[in-house]
Order: structure tokens, then C-alpha cells, then sequence
């Protein structure tokens, strides 16, 4: 793409995180590319290129299944007509082009304004950022209490890099991070949400959580969570968290998916609790209070950071199966193996386990039964209703269902 772009006659540059993982030996997670040429022309350069955002125009350029994005230089100087628009200290504003040199200063720190130039193979650094890579320091270009007001999320961006990266932030990077962590609450709740994504399932969701702890900013993500945390005497709770975060961490390492619904019944977990024990107080069943204090909770959380519909209803559905899985007589369990969350279910169980917050053999009595009873998968989950279904016919046609097995016949 940097050829394409240089051979067409413009200045073409690889910038941001691609550069600087690429120079500390890291696989990038995406590439970002700058360009002086304009959103049209860059549109006329790349056939499969299509253009995004009315704030500021920006091409991506699809190659199979990655998107690179590429965006045209950039200025942003406060009070200059040629600049972005700030507003009682907020940028705005940020949709006047600029040169190289304009669009280096308008990132926020020095190691993510590092130019990789096609032309000659050199890496431009105008803010001093091959240093600070060297010596592992997050720094703010430009004055850091200015740049945090104009963008809250740089407070949240150094804590993610520090975390991911094991960068320090700078001191003075990091003294104005205490005092002015409630600006976030200014920031628009989605954008919070892709922020909270990037720092839990970025695979550095201990150090996240940690460093977010250590900087006071969790109490702008999570309010609830983080007002139960001050008052966490047995230290179940930060201990459910941690273990949450540190499988998390090694699921990512491994290749496993990870899901948000998971993180947010963890977070949101004693929160819910706490509701739904006033609610069973005033006479409701565990299961009606936790269906209702699940709802409360997550509606009160989406004021602050969004969390999606689809997500938050596996998140409730994880908490709902809790009381259920206590119930290991029956036909209750074989039902519950069938469940689409059960595997959610358990592993949550496990955490709370691991946290000392439910029982042990609890959890050794669901292993086993699953090791017991393999083959009862979600789309079996009717299969797995005892004495309904005549046997009969399996044996003649043996083929016309999908999962005739031992365990089966067993079940
Ligand atoms: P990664 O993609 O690994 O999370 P990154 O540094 O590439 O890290 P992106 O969010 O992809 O982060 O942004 C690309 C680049 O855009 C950054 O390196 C930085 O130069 C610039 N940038 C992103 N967000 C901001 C911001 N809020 N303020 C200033 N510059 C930013
Ligand atoms: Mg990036």
C-alpha cells in the first residue's frame, strides 16, 4: 500500500502502534498508514477502498479480511486558525489537513508518532519517540494536562499501553491523571465501551485492571463495581476480578475467544448481588431477584460505558444459572447441560470458587457430570429430556439423527 501510494506520487508513511511494536519486536495489532494525499485521491489509488466518518474523512483499504486505515496528515495546534477546534479546552474538532510535521504533534504520545518512510526506509521521529521507546516511557507530546482535557481517553490509552506494553508514563504524564480522571465521565459512553474492550481483552487485563485501580480512573468505567471494592473487607470480590482477569489473559494467549458478556458478569457480579439481596429482602425468589437486579445494575452501568443488548442478555443469563446450578438431584442438571450458557455458567462458578465464594465440590460434582454425560451439546438440548423419546427407532435407523452415541443412550 506505502508503494502504491508513493508510486501514485505522494508522501506515504507507516505511523502509530504498527511502527512502534514493529521497532520493540511485537506483531503489530493493525497498521495505520499517513498520507498527504486526500481522501478522493486516496480513494482513486486503491480500488477496494471505501471511505468513513463525517468528522473526519478516512479511507479503508480492504485486503481480504484486514482493513488497513489510511488517513491524510493531520494539524491540530489550539488557537490557530489552521488547526482542530477546542472548545473550553476539548478538541472538537479535527478535520484540517496538515504536513508530516503537523500530524506528528497532534498524537498523543511520543512512541505512537514514529513515521516509517517508504520512500527511503528511514523512521522519522519528531517528538523524540525512538528514545523513549528505548527507555520504555510513555510521554505525552506537548503540555500532558492540555492534551487530557482535550481528550479524556488519553488517560485511559496511557494506562492501556503501560499495561500492554510495560511502559512506565512519565511522571508528568501521570501526575495529572489523579486529578482529572472525572473528565471521562464527559466521554461518550460507546466510546468508553471499545476503550473498556481494548483494556480487558487486549490480553494485559491484570495489569489494566491493576494500573486502573492504581490511578483511580475504574470508579469512571465501573461506578458500582468500583464503589463494593472500597468496602471489600474478605477481599472476595478483588479476588473474583483478579482470577477473572487472569484467565482472561491466558485464554488470549492461547488463541481462545474471549467474550464481553463473561468480563461484565464478573464486573458487575457483586453489584448485582448486593441489589438483589434488598430485593429477596423485600420478599422476592432468589431466581426473580437476581432476573431483576441483573436489569437494574446493567441498566444504571450503560450510563457510564454502553454495554450491547446482545452481550448484556448473556451476561444475566450467566447470573441467572447460578442459583440453578446449585440443584444437582433431578433432571434439572441434564437440562442445564444443554443450556446455550452453561459453559459460561460453569466457568463462572469455578471463579467464584477459585474466589471462595461457593463451594468446591460444587464445581468437582459439574465436572464430573460432564465428563459423564459428553454428548449433551445446546442443539441436543431437547435429547436430553429423559423418557420422552422412544428409543425404538434409533436402533433401525441409526443414521438420521446427529448424535446417537454411549453417552447418549446413557443419558
Ligand atoms: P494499538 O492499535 O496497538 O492499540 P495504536 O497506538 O495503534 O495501538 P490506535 O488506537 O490504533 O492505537 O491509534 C493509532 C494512532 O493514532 C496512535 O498510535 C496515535 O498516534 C494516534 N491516536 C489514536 N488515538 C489518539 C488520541 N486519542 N489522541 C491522539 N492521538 C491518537
Ligand atoms: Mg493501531
Amino acid at each position: 500500500m506505502l508503494y502504491r501510494l508513493k508510486d501514485a506520487g505522494y508522501e506515504a508513511f507507516l505511523v502509530g502502534g504498527g511502527v512502534r511494536d514493529l521497532l520493540l519486536g511485537r506483531e503489530p495489532k493493525d497498521f495505520d498508514v499517513a498520507t498527504d494525499a486526500h481522501p478522493e485521491e486516496i480513494k482513486a489509488v486503491f480500488r477496494n477502498c471505501r471511505l468513513i466518518g463525517r468528522r473526519f474523512r478516512l479511507a479503508h483499504v480492504h485486503f481480504g479480511r484486514e482493513i488497513i486505515e489510511v488517513a491524510t496528515f493531520r494539524a491540530q495546534h489550539s488557537g490557530d486558525e489552521a488547526g482542530g477546534v477546542i472548545e473550553e479546552g476539548r478538541l472538537v474538532r479535527d478535520n484540517v489537513y496538515g504536513t508530516v510535521e503537523d500530524d506528528a504533534i497532534r498524537r498523543d504520545f511520543t512512541v505512537n508518532a514514529l513515521y516509517y518512510n517508504i520512500k527511503d526506509f528511514s523512521v522519522v521521529d519528531y517528538a523524540g519517540g525512538v528514545e523513549d521507546l528505548e527507555a520504555g516511557m510513555l510521554r505525552l507530546i506537548g503540555e500532558p494536562e492540555v492534551r487530557y482535557r482535550e481528550d479524556a481517553v488519553r488517560m485511559l490509552r496511557a494506562v492501556r499501553f503501560a499495561a500492554k506494553l510495560g511502559f512506565r508514563i512519565h511522571p508528568e504524564a501521570e501526575k495529572p491523571i489523579f486529578e482529572l480522571g472525572h473528565l471521562l465521565t464527559e466521554i461518550a459512553p460507546a466510546r468508553l465501551y471499545e476503550e473498556v474492550l481494548k483494556l480487558f481483552m487486549g490480553g494485559s487485563a491484570v495489569q489494566s485492571y491493576e494500573l486502573l485501580g492504581h490511578y483511580n480512573l475504574l470508579q469512571y468505567l465501573f461506578p458500582q463495581t468500583a464503589a463494593l471494592l472500597e468496602n471489600d473487607q474478605s477481599g472476595v470480590f478483588h479476588a473474583l476480578i483478579l482470577r477473572a482477569m487472569e484467565n482472561t489473559d491466558i485464554r488470549i494467549a492461547a488463541g481462545k475467544p474471549v467474550t464481553p458478556a463473561f468480563l461484565y458478569a464478573v464486573m458487575m457480579w457483586m453489584p448485582m448481588q448486593q441489589r438483589a439481596k434488598e430485593l429477596r429482602r423485600e420478599g422476592m425468589t432468589e431466581v426473580q431477584s437476581i432476573c431483576e437486579a441483573g436489569g437494574e445494575v446493567l441498566s444504571e452501568q450503560n450510563r457510564y460505558v454502553v454495554f450491547p443488548k446482545r452481550f448484556s442478555l448473556q451476561t444475566r443469563e450467566i447470573w441467572q444459572l447460578q442459583p440453578r446450578l446449585k440443584r444437582t438431584t433431578g433432571s434439572g442438571p441434564l437440562r442445564l447441560l444443554g443450556h446455550p450458557r452453561f459453559r459460561a455458567a460453569y466457568d463462572f462458578l469455578l471463579l467464584r470458587a477459585e474466589a471462595g465464594e461457593s463451594h468446591q465440590e460444587l464445581c468437582d460434582w459439574w465436572t464430573e457430570f460432564q465428563v459423564e454425560n459428553p454428548d449433551v451439546i445446546p442443539q441436543a438440548a431437547s435429547r436430553a429430556v429423559p423418557k420422552k423419546r422412544p428409543r425404538r427407532r434409533s436402533r433401525k435407523k441409526p443414521a438420521d439423527t446427529t448424535s446417537v452415541s454411549d453417552s447418549g443412550e446413557s443419558a
